[in-house]
């Protein structure tokens, strides 16, 4: 072993929270170095957000094409070839995890590649080698979690979804939340007979009611098949197919896919050694200024687990870093976190719920649009747009905006704006829509149905 060589920084993982925050770390002049077992750029670039909406986009081309003889086009004979996509998804994937290692090298961080762990509070071991770190980062993120029935090691998770070789002919999902609803909308884009299973009544826990609704009709009529009040017992494999047994009913497909929700990955970091505390379900306990029980290690992240979402990494590595380092730290906002479901049509939210409103004692009024988007009165599509705007009756504060339709993340991306500004209800009558668009319908609902 080497003598460990000392740095300001040491950052463990270059996903979202780890890249950002070893640059500004080492644009505020602290010596840096990263430390990252597989591919720069975490989940989010090879196993997250880049590719899955990749493989949404090319999911959303057969609803188009029929959607285009309406239109007088003749679309005949279009195939697709799974392969190629999967192919030139990896080689856009390959070029971003080249943008990302350049990044950090401009930068002027030191990559180490392989797994960390911990010898003492101080210092990493990473193969042969041995780093020290005056102040660590832990940003190891997560990984995908499968229930504890009998067969769960049949199937496979979001992970392997990206590297099958070809399109399944049908597929079973466990799990109702954002990767459930985004894998069964794209595989069923693409042609699948798809099964969701799970437990609760209704898919996406926690999102607004209405919403959970909308969606429900949407993956309804495009033919996903829901399992709903499943209780899973065991997963098996039955005449070359994987059956999910659950109490009174069996669901069988070519292909079974977890996503029953991801676990926080600390297993391989030995925390052990440095005296770092986790909760009961493994993520790092940290403070509100994401310090952990180590005063010289902090953890950002979906390791820590508050919205496991690219941005919210994002902006707690930048924090950390900042807060060590200078600059103006400027501690996240947890309250108003917007967040999108890229179904076929996608969900965006910002905000409370109505039913999260209602616990918190406001009195509310409602509104709320359901309405045939313009793009598809042509056609024999039963797809329909939901809007819905929480407002406070008392101070004519908007609380949330929901949306399921297309371009939703799109257009709450701005209204999260809004309501940052502290917009009221009386802010959105007073702008002017764009017409004709779907968008407008935000700021012309007069009348609450509630
Ligand atoms: P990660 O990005 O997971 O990075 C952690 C890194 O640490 C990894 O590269 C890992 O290899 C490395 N590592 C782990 N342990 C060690 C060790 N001991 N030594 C060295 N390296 C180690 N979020 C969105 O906002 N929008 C989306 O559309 C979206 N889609 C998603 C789709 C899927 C299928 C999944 C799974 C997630 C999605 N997310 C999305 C969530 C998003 O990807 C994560 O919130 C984000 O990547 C978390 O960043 P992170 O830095 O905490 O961890
Ligand atoms: P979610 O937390 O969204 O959903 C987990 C699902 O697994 C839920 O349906 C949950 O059921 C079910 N589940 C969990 N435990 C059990 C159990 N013991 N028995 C039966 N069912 C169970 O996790 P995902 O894996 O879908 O995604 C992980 C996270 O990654 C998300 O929370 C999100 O933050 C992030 N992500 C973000 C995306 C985006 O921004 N578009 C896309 C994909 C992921 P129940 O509802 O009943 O609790």
């Amino acid at each position: 072993m080497s003598d460990a060589p000392t740095y300001d920084f040491v950052v463990i993982g270059a996903g979202s929270a780890g890249v950002r925050a070893a640059r500004i770390a080492a644009s505020l002049g602290a010596r840096v170095a990263i430390v990252e077992s597989s591919a720069y750029g975490g989940t989010c670039v090879n196993l997250g957000c880049i590719p899955k909406k990749l493989l949404v986009y090319a999911s959303e081309f057969p609803e188009a094409c029929h959607i285009a003889s309406s239109y007088g086009f003749r679309v005949q004979g279009v195939e697709h070839d799974f392969a190629a996509l999967i192919a030139n998804k990896n080689r856009e994937i390959a070029r971003l995890n080249g943008v990302y290692e350049r990044l950090l090298r401009n930068a002027g961080v030191e990559i180490v590649d392989g797994l960390a762990r911990f010898v003492d509070p101080h210092t990493l071991e990473v193969g042969e080698r041995r780093l020290r770190g005056e102040q660590i980062l832990i940003a190891t993120g997560g990984e995908p979690y499968r229930l504890h029935v009998p067969g769960n090691h049949l199937g496979i998770t979001s992970n392997e979804v990206f590297f099958l070789e070809e399109r399944p002919r049908s597929v079973v999902l466990v799990g109702s939340g954002y990767i459930a609803l985004e894998f069964a909308m794209m595989f069923r884009g693409l042609g699948a007979e798809t099964h969701l299973v799970f437990r609760a009544d209704r898919v996406l826990r926690g999102f607004d009611s209405d919403i959970r609704d909308a969606i429900t009709r949407e993956l309804v009529h495009r033919g996903v098949e829901l399992h709903p009040g499943a209780e899973i017992q065991e997963f098996r494999e039955v005449d070359g197919e994987t059956a999910v047994v659950a109490k009174h009913r069996e669901i069988r497909a070519e292909l079974l896919v977890h996503a029953t929700g991801r676990r926080p990955l600390v297993a391989p970091l030995a925390l052990e050694n440095a005296g770092v505390e986790v909760d009961e379900d493994g993520f790092i306990r940290v403070d509100e200024s994401l310090r952990t029980s180590v005063p010289h290690i902090y953890a950002a992240g979906d390791v820590v687990g508050r919205a496991p979402l690219t941005p919210v990494a994002l902006a707690e590595g930048m924090y950390v870093a900042r807060r060590l380092f200078g600059g103006e730290p400027r501690p996240v906002d947890y309250e108003l976190i917007p967040t999108a479901v890229f179904t076929t049509p996608p969900i965006a939210t910002v905000g409370l719920t109505e039913e999260q409103a209602r616990e918190r004692g406001h009195e509310l009024r409602i509104f709320m649009s359901t309405f045939r988007p313009l793009k598809l009165t042509l056609t024999d599509s039963e797809s329909r747009t939901t809007m819905k705007l929480v407002v406070d009756a008392k101070t004519d504060r908007v609380l949330g905006c929901h949306m399921v339709g297309a371009d939703a993340p799109e257009i709450i991306q701005g209204l999260a704006v809004a309501m940052q500004a502290g917009a009221t209800k009386a802010h959105f009558d007073r702008t002017l829509g764009i017409h004709p668009t779907a968008a407008e319908e935000f700021v012309t609902m007069r009348e609450p149905v509630r």
